[in-house]
């Protein structure tokens, strides 16, 4: 690490334990907060380990709830991390749940495409992909969809402790691979376990410096 990677990565871990507060729920536009922070969003697939990962990102146990029913959160949810408030996180709701009703899917699909499209402070996403299963149909066209917004977003790898590494490192490889096709992905992954830490310091200074950015 330089000195200012250690830096930043020192000061992303102080804002990141500090003040972490939910501010509010939207089930629809006209429900968001006005857009006065910058702010990172989250997405992946139902069950990827969302909420997991916020909630080790920010050191609490349960301040993004994890879902009961798969597909059913159907709303954006904002935190608030620093304090005064320096950004937010935004946690979205998941998609790629089998047997969901065409109206259902259509309405995840109007919300986030519009929230992605129109957020003026929106500065990444995090694009979350299971570590055993590698990137999906669904996420796919999640990409597609991101690649269609102004906004980079990065592919993090989740739980990472689930799979052997040399199993790891091939699912790495070839979602590197695909990465580099879409404009708007960053080309280096994340690799993260929220139930064994790891990865987790090098994303919170990732997301600081997407912040500052
Ligand atoms: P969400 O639906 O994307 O919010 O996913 P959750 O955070 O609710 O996680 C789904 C399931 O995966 C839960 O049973 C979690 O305990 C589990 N899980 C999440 N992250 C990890 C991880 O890093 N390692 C392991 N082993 N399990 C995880």
């Amino acid at each position: 690490m330089t000195p200012q990677e250690e830096q930043l990565a020192k000061e992303a871990s102080k804002l990141f334990s500090g003040r972490v507060e939910f501010l509010l729920s939207a089930p629809q536009l006209k429900h968001l907060p006005e857009p006065d922070y910058p702010e990172i969003a989250f997405c992946g697939r139902s069950n990827v380990g969302k909420s997991s990962l916020i909630n080790a990102l920010v050191q609490r146990k349960a301040i993004a709830r994890t879902s009961v029913t798969p597909g059913r959160t159907q709303e954006l949810n904002f935190f608030e991390v620093g304090d005064p408030t320096q950004f937010r996180l935004v946690d979205m709701p998941g998609y790629g749940f089998a047997k969901a009703p065409l109206k259902v899917v259509e309405k995840w699909r109007s919300l986030v495409q519009t929230f992605l499209r129109g957020r003026v402070p929106l500065k990444r996403t995090m694009l979350l992909v299971d570590s055993r299963h590698g990137l999906k149909d669904s996420d796919r066209d999640m990409m597609k969809m991101l690649d269609e917004t102004a906004v980079g977003y990065r592919i993090v790898l989740t739980k990472a402790d689930k799979i052997k590494a040399s199993a790891l490192d091939a699912v790495r490889a070839k979602v590197e691979t695909e990465a580099r096709k879409h404009p708007a992905a960053y080309p280096q992954l994340h690799v993260t376990s929220s139930e064994k830490g790891m990865g987790l310091e090098e994303l919170r200074a990732a997301i600081l410096s997407d912040i500052r950015d």
